[in-house]
């Protein structure tokens, strides 16, 4: 280590001099290359990275913190796929659900405060394009202003495919039955080799790409995903962001970047070990220095935790997604941190006050609604 060349950043602290015309770039506010983020993954202190992000951060978007009211809806965990890391889908858990569409009525009943639904599931075997279509439309007359984020790009493609119909015509009817986002789940990681691996018979890499450009084109917004800390390298980590930050480049449709960690319990991939927090701190720093272009990063803390989650607002993290209810399976079937999510405006604020971050209730297009 030597000491540090004066930089524009004022903070004082020894960086290593392999790493300063990199450090420099981002103090300078410039876009790093591939290869300079894999550089600064693989050499960097966790701290000089945590300095890096909140950078970013600060400048992308000061010191707000934003939430949002929402509740899940997983219309069932029946999956004509085999994803080896899923601890969801019914075969792996061994009970089913389907929910009807006045199940569903019910569920968006009981949370009248929500400004939020966020519905993702298995990809049922039969169900046909006017169940979806009317799922929507249903959700839209009961309430129409909740914002309706539904379906990860495989969904998509599965009722293109299962209806024979093309992905535009999937999500313009969608958009005129009453969608107004995409969740972006189901991108895991783009390389084709890994993902022969762990998720073989879905959408690939590319397909995930087109489908959330038709989205972008159709003025459907959409956040993106990775599943990080299973089998992938740091090279496949670059190379997945890199492509969103050229769809982002292309389209601007991109809303936030939520990176989800692997967790190893009731699935095919349990012999894994999970990362450690500190590799959890590199990775969300790097996906914030690195997508510049994308303004929001999302820590999903029922995955998370609420001690990682607190941990990461100083390391780029800017949205906590939301209040969540004991509203999802997803991931506490697969040893999420918090077994049954339940986020209080109160643990929000005070989280968000602690760290001197400005706590904000946003709207899904983070238009601010309230302040605390
Ligand atoms: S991760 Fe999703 S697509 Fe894959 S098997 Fe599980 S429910 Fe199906």
């Amino acid at each position: 280590m030597i000491p540090r060349q004066p930089m524009s950043n004022p903070e004082s602290i020894l960086i290593p001099e392999n790493l300063q015309t990199i450090a420099q770039k981002v103090f300078s506010n410039q876009r790093l290359a591939p290869e300079e983020a894999l550089k600064l993954a693989q050499e960097a202190s966790v701290g000089l990275l945590g300095m890096l992000a909140n950078h970013v951060r600060t400048r992308i978007n000061q010191h707000d913190l934003w939430f949002i009211r929402n509740f899940h809806i997983e219309p069932t965990n029946l999956c004509i796929h085999r994803c080896r890391f899923c601890s969801f889908r019914s075969d792996v858990t061994g009970s089913a659900w389907e929910l009807s569409l006045d199940e569903i009525k019910t569920l968006v009943e009981e949370a009248p405060e929500a400004e939020e639904v966020h519905i993702t599931g298995g990809v049922h075997p039969d169900r046909d394009f006017d169940y979806y279509l009317n799922m929507i439309a249903m959700i839209r007359k009961l309430r129409p202003t909740l914002h309706i984020k539904a379906f990860s790009a495989v969904e998509i493609d599965d009722m293109a495919q299962m209806n024979s119909l093309s992905h535009t015509e999937v999500l313009t009817r969608l958009k005129q039955a009453g969608l107004d986002a995409l969740p972006g789940g189901g991108a895991e990681i783009f390389d084709a080799q890994i993902r022969e691996t762990i998720c073989p018979d879905k959408t690939d890499g590319p397909g995930y790409l087109a489908i959330h450009r038709e989205a972008h084109l159709l003025a459907i917004s959409t956040n993106a995903t990775m599943l990080y800390g299973h089998s992938e390298t740091w090279e496949h980590r670059i190379d997945h962001m890199n492509k969103l930050r050229m769809l982002q480049d292309e389209t601007g449709g991109l809303l936030a970047f939520i990176p989800l960690k692997f967790r190893n319990k009731n699935n095919l991939m349990h012999n894994l070990s999970e990362q450690t927090l500190v590799e959890d701190l590199r990775l969300f720093s790097i996906a914030r220095v690195f997508l510049d272009n994308i303004p929001h990063l999302k820590a999903y803390w029922p995955m998370l935790g609420k001690e990682t989650t607190e941990i990461l607002l100083d390391f780029g993290v800017d949205d906590l997604d939301g209040t969540i209810h004991d509203s999802t399976r997803i991931y506490s079937m697969a040893g999420a941190e918090e077994k049954n999510p339940v986020m209080t405006l109160e643990e929000f604020v005070s989280m968000a006050k602690k760290h001197q971050r400005r706590p904000l209730r946003r709207d899904s297009l983070y238009n601010l609604l309230e302040t605390y």
